[in-house]
């Protein structure tokens, strides 16, 4: 049995890039069919980001009038940089007026996929994608099995990968899925969701003699807590009490609430940004073009970025029938990328101690810290990429 659809716009991915990019599409009256291998029920419970840029929120108050972002979640005017046992304010609405939140990405979807099924938004679950067939340039194909086992097409004016690290859709952009710049980096994190109230009322980055260290939030109940590990290291291995130990140790001057355990996995720590981001009428965007490590809180919005670039160039594309700004995205968006690349590079050079740091390099990072916390100059280019360029 096989089944095809068609329409203007297929988006892979039903992740904060796919359903914001349907939403800013259908506001310029262009259809999409949105397809997304796992269930809606698994989407709204996967827990990754939870710090939204200030041009993301402002995004989020204009397409959708019920977001949570104000309710659940919280403003966040600064965080801690700690590091030689002091802590040093980042101060964003005094260095730049602008602030971040912390609204997690889970809450993020549930809000969005409401949005867009209220809509009557065409969007597929348990839909997998195998690739895109683009033997007919100005309709290219989705190639997918549906949520009964069935071949499903999904022909299209244009095609967008919105399928996250592990993309597919990128074979159709760059001839093989991982063709791209890449980087490595030694260390990962170890994170845990806990039962426990916050233990700082803002988020502490601490770069100590026995590793980097985040406290982090996700609710008033549950928090996010990180520290640096080998990229290999065993999740499962370390008991509870190791870790409220090894997390303790590492930020020195704070004392920790601790509780249950609810969740723990190893990140690994890349970056890497595919080598073209559009061929003919298939275009990447999000994590599918590009990832970042976690150290600079940029993956989501970084997404969110480029779908307020390639909407603007679709609409001129299928409304205007203007092929400029489409001819532009890639050029434009990878002003951006590049941006956050350094950024989320910076910060984690900036913080973690890597395995084989000399005494050169450990003082070195402390005077690098020091420059940064103790100018004010230092302080307001942290704080102007940590809540944002501009969305254009
Ligand atoms: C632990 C963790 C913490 C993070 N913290 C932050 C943070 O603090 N701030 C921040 O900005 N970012 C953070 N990130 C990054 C952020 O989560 C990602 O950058 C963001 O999810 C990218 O969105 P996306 O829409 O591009 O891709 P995704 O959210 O990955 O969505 C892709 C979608 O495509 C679907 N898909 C994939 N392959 C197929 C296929 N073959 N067929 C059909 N569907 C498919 C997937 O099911 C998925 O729903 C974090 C990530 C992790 C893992």
């Amino acid at each position: 049995m096989s089944s095809s659809v068609s329409t203007r716009v297929a988006i892979v991915g039903a992740g904060p890039a796919g359903l914001i990019l349907s939403q800013l599409l259908a506001d310029a009256g262009i259809d999409s069919v949105i397809v997304d291998s796992r269930s809606r029920e698994d989407i709204e419970a996967t827990i990754r980001a939870g710090i939204l840029e200030q041009g993301t929120v402002d995004l989020l108050r204009r397409i959708d009038p019920d977001t949570r972002v104000d309710t659940v979640g919280n403003r966040h005017d600064g965080i801690e940089l700690r590091f030689g046992d002091e802590g040093h304010r980042i101060d964003f609405p005094a260095l730049v007026g602008r602030s971040v939140w912390l609204y997690p990405q889970h809450e993020v979807l549930k809000d969005l996929l409401a949005l867009r099924l209220r809509a009557g938004q065409d969007l597929r679950f348990g839909v997998s994608v195998a690739g895109v067939d683009s033997s007919d340039p100005k309709h290219p194909v989705v190639v997918a099995t549906d949520a009964r086992g069935e071949s499903l097409s999904v022909t299209a004016d244009f095609v967008v990968g919105a399928d996250g690290s592990r993309s597919v859709v990128r074979a159709a952009v760059t001839d093989a899925r991982s063709t791209g710049h890449f980087r490595e980096y030694p260390y990962g994190w170890f994170g845990i969701l806990c039962e426990a109230p916050p233990s700082s009322p803002e988020l502490i980055y601490s770069n100590s003699e026995a590793g980097f260290a985040l406290i982090s939030q996700r609710s008033p109940e549950v928090q996010r807590m990180y520290f640096q590990c080998d990229p290999g290291a065993d999740p499962a291995a370390p008991s509870d009490a190791e870790i409220w130990d090894t997390l303790q140790a590492r930020v020195p001057g704070t004392t920790l609430i601790d509780g249950p355990i609810i969740q723990r996995d190893v990140l690994r720590f890349r970056s890497f940004v595919a080598r073209d981001l559009r061929r003919g009428r298939v275009a990447l965007v999000g994590d599918a073009a590009h990832t970042v490590p976690p150290t600079g809180a940029k993956g989501m919005n970084l997404a969110i970025a480029d779908v307020v670039l390639l909407s603007d160039a679709l609409r001129a594309l299928l409304v205007d029938q203007n092929e400029g700004p489409i001819d532009g995205y890639e050029e434009r968006a990878l002003d951006r990328i590049w941006k956050a690349q350094h950024f989320s590079w910076w910060m984690t050079n900036l913080l973690h101690v890597a395995p084989d740091a000399t005494e050169f390099d450990r003082r070195r990072q402390l005077g690098e810290l020091r420059t940064v916390a103790e100018s004010e100059a230092g302080r307001t280019l942290l704080a102007e990429a940590y809540t944002g360029w501009p969305l254009s």
